[in-house]
């Protein structure tokens, strides 16, 4: 199934503000809640729909990541890799709720969030992409991430400097209320401090509350020499920051390289096409072909076909675990010319003269003088 356009999710238009946002977030919030739908798989999947929207359109720099490449611009900003959902995004939100009390269970809703808020960061993707060359010889390339790190001001705790977060008064610093249902007690993540147990009443200016901030880090990436189009870095701990002295996630780079003009790439291996005068193959000779380090002198021996595969050993792409290099191959293509002067015409006539039978045809098989065409219609029938 593919992901809805987010905007779409909230029935908002493309320019809507942050109000707006919000308004329509809050009316799709409280329709779907799963409280107010229990047992309905559909309303929560909406509910988390919305909430997924609403978590990317609300961030003025993941709206702009989505509005230039779409889901592909934020996924791991608003999701963990492997198609979760990250319920951290809600710290920030804790004001939409604001007076709703009990009746949000996020941590409850979508798993993952510990008594005491301890929560690993998550994982980012970045997409580079390199030329055919930077990928052969491997390079260092800088990129530009944006991600939440822990807050300076408050070090992540969320709460003004000479402040302190205090025990929550709804659950006791529990992290969770209990209530009687008939001769049942059930226990709920505590919907004023969502688990954790502690509220922040004096806020810290720098990141309202949220004991994070957004970003911009620039890192250093080496790329080893020959990675392929598809493979993925793993920068450990270079994600996003954890929230309640949580690790930090990791940062994938997924690299593209870009299409070589020329080489064609196969594993390791690399090919190419080299067109050459027919006489160079009948006579035989010295071609001079591009490798990745410079010109490599190929001889052709004397009756080369068209169309001959020639295997230049270790010309080929690194092997990026570091086991050795691939070969190039190089297929010799006859090149037809598509004008003659008078003198070649007359030349090349003369030579045809001397030729005799048509190839195909092979004095002595059994076949006889049987045309080419002949045999071929034998063989399919
Ligand atoms: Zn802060
Ligand atoms: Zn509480």
């Amino acid at each position: 199934m593919s992901k809805r356009d987010y905007y779409e999710v909230l029935g908002v238009s493309r320019t809507a503000s942050e109000q707006e946002l919000k308004s329509a977030y809050r009316t799709l919030a409280l329709k779907h809640h799963p409280d107010r739908n229990p047992g309905d798989k559909a309303a929560e999947e909406q509910f988390k729909e919305a909430a997924e929207a609403y978590a990317v359109l609300a961030d003025a720099d993941k709206r702009a990541m989505y509005d230039r490449y779409g889901h592909a611009g934020v996924s791991g900003a608003g999701a963990p890799a492997g198609g979760g959902f990250d319920p951290t995004i809600f710290a920030d939100f804790n004001d939409i709720f604001a007076g709703l009390g009990d009746m949000f269970g996020f941590g409850d809703l979508f798993g993952g969030r510990r008594r005491g808020g301890a929560m690993r960061g998550a994982d980012l993707r970045y997409d580079l992409e390199i030329a055919f060359k930077e990928a052969a010889a491997g390079v260092e390339t800088s990129i530009q991430i944006p991600r939440e790190e822990t807050c300076e001001t408050c070090r992540g705790s969320g709460a003004a400097p000479g402040s302190a977060p205090e025990t929550c008064k709804q659950c006791g610093g529990r992290g969770q209320v209990r209530y009687q249902q008939g001769f049942l007690t059930i226990a709920r993540t505590c919907g004023r401090c969502q688990g954790s147990g502690r509220v922040i009443t004096k806020p810290c200016a720098t990141c309202h509350g949220a004991g994070r901030t957004a970003r911009d880090r620039k890192l250093t990436v080496k790329i080893p020499a020959g990675i392929a189009s598809g493979q993925r870095l793993r920068l450990y701990g270079e994600g996003e920051h954890g929230a309640g002295g949580g690790p930090p996630g990791d940062l994938y780079v997924v690299v593209h390289v870009r299409d070589h003009e020329f080489f064609h790439r196969e594993g390791d291996d690399l090919y190419c096409e080299m067109p050459v005068h027919f006489p160079t193959l009948a006579l035989g000779g010295t071609l001079q072909i591009p490798t990745l380090d410079g010109e490599h002198a190929l001889e052709i021996p004397a009756g080369t076909a068209s169309g001959h595969r020639f295997r230049v050993k270790s010309k080929g792409m690194p092997n990026v675990g570091g086991r050795g290099v691939g070969d190039l191959y190089v297929i010799v293509r006859a090149d037809v010319p598509r004008k003659l002067t008078k003198d070649q015409k007359r030349m090349l006539e003369q030579f045809a003269a001397t030729l005799g039978k048509p190839p195909g045809v092979r004095a002595g098989s059994a076949d006889g003088d049987r045309p080419f065409f002949e045999r071929v219609k034998d063989i399919f029938g």
